[in-house]
C-alpha cells in the first residue's frame, strides 16, 4: 500500500526561493539576503506570507518598513554627529573556533578618555552607514521583484507518507540529538562562567597592581622634585610596568598621572598620536638616549 500526500511548493516574496506552502502560507525556512549574499539568517521575512505566484504584497510592506529604517538610522548618525549621544554600546568578539564569543559594553562618553570616544562615536557612524547600505540594497532588490511581479502558478507534489515506524525511529533520533546538544551547551555555560570569575579576579589584581604603580611614581616624581637622582628607579619602574613601545600609550594616558611622567621622563607629548586629531603622551625610556624601550 502506498500512502502519499498533497505538498505545495512556491517562491517565497522575499528570498525568492522555491518552498512548502502550507494554507496557502509560506512555511518556516532559512534564508540568505540574497542582495547582501550573506550567510544563513534565521527565519525569512516572508514566512507566514502568500507566496511570490500569488502576490508581491509583502515585498511592498518591506519596503516601506526598510524606508523608515533608513530614515531612523539617519537620525541616529545625526545626533551622533552633533555630540548628543553620550553612550555607545560597544561590540567585539574574543577567543576564537567554538570559544569565540561577542563581548559587549556600554561606553559613556564621561567616562571615557576623549580620544577612544571619538573613535567609538566614529565606528558607530560607520555601522550605520553599513547598515543603510544594506537597507537600500535591499530596496532595489525588493522593487525589482515588485515591478516584475506577475501572477504565477503554485505547484502541487505528492510524496510517500512516512509510516508509523519510520517516524518513531526518526523523533527518537532527534531526541537523543536534542539531548547531546543541551548537555553540550551545560558544559559550555559553566565553562564561560568559570573563565568570567577568573577575569574578574585578575581584573581586581591588575587594578592593585596599577594604582601600586600610580603610587610609584608619584613618589619618585616627588623625590626628583626634591633634587633626587631617579632615573634608573623610573627605568627599573617602566620595565616593570611592561612599558613598550608604541604600545602602552592608553594605558599611561589613563593613569592620571601625566604630569609626573613627564617630569620624569618616561613619557613624552607625542604630537596627534596615532592621527587621533590630538596629543597624548607616549612612552619612552629615558636612559637608553631617548630611544624606544622594545
Ligand atoms: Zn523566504
Amino acid at each position: 500500500m502506498s500512502n502519499t500526500s498533497v505538498r505545495f511548493l512556491a517562491h517565497c516574496q522575499i528570498c525568492g526561493n522555491e518552498q512548502k506552502v502550507r494554507n496557502g502560507r509560506m512555511v518556516s525556512h532559512g534564508y540568505q539576503r540574497p542582495w547582501e549574499g550573506s550567510g544563513n539568517m534565521g527565519d525569512c521575512g516572508g514566512v507566514g506570507h502568500v507566496p511570490y505566484e500569488v502576490s508581491c504584497d509583502r515585498l511592498k510592506e518591506l519596503v516601506v518598513e526598510e524606508q523608515s529604517h533608513q530614515a531612523a538610522l539617519n537620525e541616529s548618525i545625526a545626533q551622533l554627529k552633533s555630540g548628543a549621544v553620550t553612550e555607545i554600546r560597544v561590540y567585539w568578539t574574543e577567543g576564537f573556533g567554538r570559544n569565540k564569543r561577542q563581548q559587549s559594553k556600554l561606553a559613556q562618553k564621561v567616562n571615557c578618555v576623549e580620544h577612544e570616544w571619538d573613535a567609538h562615536v566614529r565606528g558607530e557612524v560607520i555601522r550605520f552607514e553599513r547598515l543603510i547600505k544594506n537597507s537600500k540594497s535591499a530596496v532595489l532588490f525588493f522593487n525589482d521583484r515588485i515591478s516584475s511581479w506577475k501572477p504565477g502558478t503554485v505547484k502541487e507534489t505528492t510524496e510517500a507518507v512516512i509510516s508509523a515506524e519510520k517516524r518513531k525511529v526518526q523523533s527518537d533520533r532527534s531526541a537523543a540529538k536534542k539531548a547531546e546538544r543541551t548537555a553540550k551547551k551545560a558544559e559550555a555555560s559553566e565553562k564561560q562562567k568559570t573563565a568570567a570569575e577568573k577575569r574578574k579576579v585578575a581584573e581586581a589584581e591588575q587594578e592593585v597592581a596599577r594604582q601600586g604603580f600610580i603610587q610609584q611614581i608619584k613618589e619618585l616624581a616627588a623625590k626628583k622634585a626634591a633634587g633626587g637622582n631617579v632615573s634608573a628607579a623610573a627605568l627599573e619602574l617602566a620595565r616593570k610596568m611592561g612599558l613598550k613601545k608604541n604600545f602602552n600609550w592608553l594605558i599611561i594616558n589613563q593613569l592620571g598621572v601625566n604630569d609626573e611622567l613627564l617630569a620624569l621622563g618616561l613619557a613624552k607629548v607625542s604630537k596627534n598620536h596615532m592621527n587621533l586629531g590630538k596629543d597624548y603622551l607616549c612612552y619612552v625610556a629615558p636612559l637608553q638616549g631617548g630611544q624606544w624601550l622594545a
